[in-house]
């Protein structure tokens, strides 16, 4: 074993062997503390319209949310503005219907970018899995999958009372990270496919108009920005959509991996510098009457890990505006790359609406496990693309309702049939532009 010592928990060690630990095992009874259909982990887009996805479809289903918030980015991340799908279908239609009714388009193909509150939005996302009788675990952090024989028997959860277990016949990762898959072995790949750099970080802020000249301070270690060029992203990006004086701004940039420990570390610390900077910039050039309001509770993520499903999505598939039989989200957003290794540019590129399928969502070696939102399977460039809020809600509302089926028809995910999917989604008021039925 040479220098490496592994440890068990309860194990003794002296001084000596601590000094050359490389790994710990780590063992213990833990109490089921709940179980269910359908195990949701992570609370975000994908999360809550997987939740009542399934929930509608029938089944029991439990929700575990790692912070006290539903919403994911769109609410710990303050990324409170939709961009534009052109496609408002489905649970994300019904949530603009119920949350931002001035905005609801007549029908679903559509574009819209409302900004709207993230403080709104977390508390209507709790009552309605409520309504829905979804069971929600806040402060539930998932760290550990518990799988045999290719399936997914159960996921180790830390909350307030120490580690509990789920049980489920079915589990839906959300986490935005394919946390559960990655825990449970399938492969995935991480960044651009020649140095594996993901998109930066922006810590989202909101200032507020107050009326009146109000006094600058810019905390000591804080940046000074004279200049656009100077900014963190090299351009003034903020939505003052509301009509409530309220500012939304988007403009710290630090390059990093939101999944890898010691880069959040450096990430948290550098983004709340540059937030103090810009407010302090946008005080002098043109926003002399607003004050800081707030900071979100979590630097955004935009791109961690994809795990390699049945398919990968690629930028061929966005460009050429593919279709699939096994649809399941539609989008024409446009691929949008926070530049990966430190530029202050962003590569923006239209692109005219193509299909998401189903397989995305499926990793091979495990028969109950969907992964829904940002980390499916998709290429870097892809998934610059599918990363938007409106997108996420659509396919956990997808994998919601495959998960219900699976368990229906007593089959794996990946044989679910597609047509009673799609049934079952058309079921909950999902539409598509045109029958699916392109090339596979
Ligand atoms: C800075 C920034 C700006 C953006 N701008 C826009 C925009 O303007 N408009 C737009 O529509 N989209 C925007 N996006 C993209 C969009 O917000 C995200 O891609 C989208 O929210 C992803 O949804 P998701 O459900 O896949 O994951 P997330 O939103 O990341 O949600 C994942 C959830 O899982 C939880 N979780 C994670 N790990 C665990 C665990 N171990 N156990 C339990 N729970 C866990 C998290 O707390 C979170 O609630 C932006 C993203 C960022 C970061």
């Amino acid at each position: 074993m040479g220098t490496e010592k592994r440890f068990y928990n309860g194990g003794a060690r002296t001084g000596e062997e601590s000094r050359t630990l490389t790994t710990y095992g780590f063992q213990r009874e833990i109490k089921v503390q709940a179980a269910a259909d359908v195990v949701v982990i992570g609370g975000g887009p994908a999360g809550t319209a997987a939740a009542v996805s399934a929930a509608r479809s029938g089944k029991k289903v439990i929700l575990l949310e790692k912070s006290a918030q539903l919403g994911g980015m769109g609410t710990l991340g303050n990324v409170s503005v939709f961009m534009p799908i052109g496609n408002v279908t489905g649970f994300y239609r019904e949530l603009i219907a119920e949350v931002l009714a001035d905005s609801l388009p007549s029908e679903h193909d559509k574009s819209i970018a409302p900004q709207y509150s993230p403080f709104v939005l977390r508390h209507y996302l709790n009552e309605k899995m409520r309504r829905e009788g979804v069971a929600v675990y806040y402060h539930a952090e998932f760290v550990g999958s518990i799988a045999a024989d290719g399936q997914m028997k159960a996921v180790a959860v830390s909350t307030r009372e120490g580690l509990l277990t789920f049980e489920a016949k079915q589990f839906i990762d959300c986490t935005g990270d394919a946390r559960v898959a990655i825990d449970a072995g399938v492969p995935y790949a991480s960044g651009r496919p020649e140095d594996g750099l993901t998109q930066p970080m922006t810590l989202m802020f909101m200032m507020q108009n107050t009326g009146k000249p109000v006094r600058r301070s810019l905390p000591e270690g804080c940046p000074v920005y004279e200049t656009v060029a100077d900014l963190p992203q090299g351009r003034r990006l903020y939505w003052e959509q509301n009509d409530d004086g309220t500012l939304l701004v988007n403009m710290t940039r630090v390059k990093g991996n939101g999944a890898k420990v010691e880069e959040v570390n450096r990430v948290e610390t550098e983004a709340l510098r540059q937030v103090f900077g810009v407010v302090d910039y946008l005080q002098r050039n043109g926003f002399e009457n607003y004050i800081l309001s707030h900071v979100a509770p979590q630097t955004g993520v935009r791109e961690t890990n994809q795990i390699e499903g049945l398919y990968t999505l690629t930028e061929q598939d966005i460009v050429e505006g593919r279709r699939f039989a096994d649809v399941v989200a539609q989008t024409n957003y446009e691929i949008d790359i926070h530049s990966p290794d430190g530029q202050k540019t962003t590569d923006e590129r239209k692109v005219d609406g193509y299909d998401i399928p189903y397989r995305c969502m499926i990793p091979e070696s495990l028969g109950n496990l969907l992964v829904a939102g940002r980390a499916i399977s998709a290429t870097h460039v892809a998934m610059s693309s599918m990363r938007v809020q409106a997108t996420c809600y659509a396919l956990g509302q997808a994998a919601g309702a495959a998960a219900a089926i699976a368990i229906d028809e007593g089959c794996a995910c990946k044989d679910v049939p597609i047509a009673k999917l799609h049934d079952s989604l058309a079921a909950q008021n999902v539409k598509f532009f045109k029958p699916a039925g392109a090339a596979v």
